[in-house]
């Protein structure tokens, strides 16, 4: 799914040149949202980004804080605005058009 615009919390502290942005897990049908960067793939558990994730259950991937899945399933995704609001987010990213 290609969105016209990007939704993102800040450049990437940690690899100093991905976006963090915004993304969303639907495992069993529950929204749970993340923040992944888009270039070395670190894992936050919201945008605050002050908790690294890592402990998902395939330790080489991104994984999803809730479930521990792989981000990079078909039960993941970019998340859309009305996503990032259901998750009260709306006011901590940033949507650029694209
Ligand atoms: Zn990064
Ligand atoms: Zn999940």
């Amino acid at each position: 799914m290609v969105l016209p615009y990007l939704i993102y919390v800040r450049t990437c502290p940690s690899c100093g040149d991905g976006l963090c942005r915004v993304r969303v897990c639907t495992h069993e049908n529950k929204l749970a949202g993340c923040v992944v960067c888009d270039e070395c793939e670190s894992v936050w558990t919201d945008p605050t980004m002050s908790e690294k994730f890592t402990e998902g259950i395939d330790s080489y991937t991104a994984s999803c804080p809730d479930c521990g899945r792989s981000l990079w399933e078909d039960t993941s995704h970019w998340a859309d605005i009305q996503e990032v609001c259901l998750l009260g987010w709306y006011d901590k990213v940033k949507v650029a058009r694209t």
